[in-house]
């Protein structure tokens, strides 16, 4: 299996505009974070996890030829934001399946109206093939995935755990028994915003203690705010199986 990140940045994504802040100014390339996601590949199959306002940007930046769905963790718009930006694939493939929460699909239906409509489509609007998952197991060809359900402040969010792979954002809150099921998986990806606590997602402190508790055997964290501090400086004061994700980082497990 093989994993891309696609963005790793929080909402605003880094830069954040007009920010003078010096990791928004920073010419390292691993402070540039698109708004988060992950491209996971095994065998022929491609799947994204989430579709956010760069889409467009990360297809092109990997050179994706095709998807075989997307998969959300749920409805914040830098999670969803470029779902018009299907186009091509459905042009070239048809109709596009995705996976969400019924909660995430009602959403995604009030804000794309036009894609989800039967009646009077307008011609060039893209098809989804819409499939609800609740938290048990689901078969995406021959191999299951596994949803985790956490908590972004007030909103049910999933992580997904594909084999030995587990790959969690926007979490602020997880039972012992949903982190169970991801117990001592191979790579983890949690999310850590910042060094201050946030309402709504680890800090950095959460996220390590949140590792302890998994157990993994490597760790990557995601969901980056610049005030994080830089790329090289954070990776350094890290236990030594953890690590900041960076756009394009890709790892086979
Ligand atoms: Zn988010």
């Amino acid at each position: 299996m093989k994993i891309t990140f696609l963005g790793t940045g929080t909402s605003q994504g880094i830069p954040v505009i007009g920010s003078k802040h010096p990791v928004c100014l920073s010419t390292d390339l691993k402070d540039k974070r698109l708004r988060v996601s992950v491209l996971v590949e095994w065998d022929d199959y491609a799947y994204v996890v989430d579709c956010g306002p760069d889409f467009r940007q990360q297809m092109l930046r990997v050179n994706c030829h095709k998807i075989d769905g997307i998969l959300f963790t749920h409805e914040h718009s830098d999670h969803v934001a470029g779902l018009d930006d299907i186009r091509p694939f459905y042009f070239r493939q048809g109709d596009v399946p995705i996976y969400a929460h019924k909660r995430v699909i009602a959403s995604l239906t009030k804000r794309f109206d036009y894609i989800f409509t039967t009646e009077n489509k307008y011609p060039g609007v893209p098809t989804l093939s819409v499939n609800v998952i609740e938290n048990k197991p689901f078969m995406l060809h021959n191999l299951q995935v596994i949803p985790v359900n956490g908590m972004h402040h007030q909103l049910q969010v999933f992580g997904f755990r594909f084999k030995n792979f587990a790959y969690l954002t926007d979490m602020k809150r997880m039972e012992a028994v949903e982190i169970e099921k991801i117990k001592d998986v191979k790579v983890l990806v949690i999310n850590a915003l910042r060094i201050e606590p946030h309402i709504s997602h680890f800090n950095l402190e959460e996220a390590l203690q949140f590792i302890d508790q998994v157990n993994p055997e490597v760790a990557y964290i995601t969901h980056i705010s610049h005030l994080l501090g830089f790329h090289e400086d954070v990776e350094k004061k890290l236990p030594q199986h953890v690590f900041l994700a960076y756009d394009n980082l890709q790892i086979t497990i």
